[in-house]
């Protein structure tokens, strides 16, 4: 075995994921949306600005599990209050963070462990907390991935620090469209093996920038590049992140010849070109 790569459910070598923000009316168009071309998105709510009636351009619980948890896609903390934890003492934001999740979780009936950061997130520290403090109270509190902002790229990485995971890019990035055609023309099995790690393209933004900008056509044409795509996985933030972290619980023998897998997900890899995976509670025999 010189080269080991995580492969994606199916053995897919791409991820597409979406994550928008505010829980705004609009995002029942995008989710149709979302529907119409197979992508799923991350809707990252306020808990505390939820309206108990439907109108004035927010959406209700009611609206939410219907239209958005109805449809497969998820939702995720984005602080009560819409309150960057760079710019609030630890304790405050630790409990804008956790209020959020205990009341998504309570009126929505669903796990909710995803986040994106509000406003200037941890792009600065300005209110007396700091980074270390803040992923370490969103972990004690059961977050286990933050959106964070400010460095769109065309890397198509996965995260290496799920409590500062950059998106590729917001929508309205105008490099967005050419990424979006790079990767999906990028055949990652034609790679020379040490490059033939799996990629994942990451889109933000806000729904209402579309109503905004009278631009919901760039949202089809990214969407129509991005989804069909027959080496893609669309999956939630928070099923990527379910995903990647099962696969680091796989357990290879001291000289990787065989492989075991103690999760509750198949799980998939290749190694020299070949494809494998390995249900649950499995041990497989890597050959050559
Ligand atoms: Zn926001």
């Amino acid at each position: 075995m010189v080269f080991l790569h995580m492969r994606f459910p199916g053995g897919k070598t791409k991820a597409v994921t979406l994550s928008y923000d505010d829980g705004v009316s609009s995002d029942l168009r995008l989710a149709e949306l979302a529907d119409k071309y197979g992508v799923k998105c991350a809707f990252n709510i306020n808990s505390g600005l939820v309206p108990d009636e439907p109108g004035g351009g927010k959406l209700t619980y009611a609206q939410i599990k219907e239209h958005l948890l109805g449809r497969g896609h998820e939702v995720a903390v984005h602080g009560e209050l819409h309150r960057a934890p760079g710019a609030f003492p630890t304790l405050i934001g630790l409990r804008d963070a956790l209020n959020c999740r205990e009341q998504l979780e309570k009126n929505l009936g669903v796990m909710i462990r995803g986040m994106a950061y509000p406003n200037s997130g941890i792009t600065r520290f300005t209110g007396g907390s700091d980074y270390a403090a803040v992923r370490d109270y969103l972990g004690s509190i059961g977050v286990v991935y933050a959106r964070s902002l400010g460095a769109d790229n065309d890397s198509f990485r996965l995260p290496e620090d799920w409590f500062r995971w950059i998106p590729t890019a917001h929508h309205g990035n105008p490099d967005a469209p050419r990424w979006a055609r790079e990767f999906a023309e990028l055949r990652v099995n034609e790679r020379y093996g040490d490059d033939r790690w799996p990629r994942l393209f990451y889109l933000w933004g806000h729904s209402y920038e579309f109503d905004r900008d009278g631009n919901w056509d760039l949202l089809e044409e990214l969407l129509g590049v991005l989804g069909g795509l027959p080496d893609a996985w669309y999956a939630t933030g928070i099923a990527i992140w379910s995903y990647v972290t099962a696969f680091r619980s796989l357990v290879f023998s001291a000289d990787a010849s065989f492989v075991y897998n103690p999760t509750l997900q198949e799980l998939w890899f290749e190694t020299d070109e070949k494809l494998y995976s390995v249900r649950p509670g499995e041990t497989v025999t890597i050959s050559g």
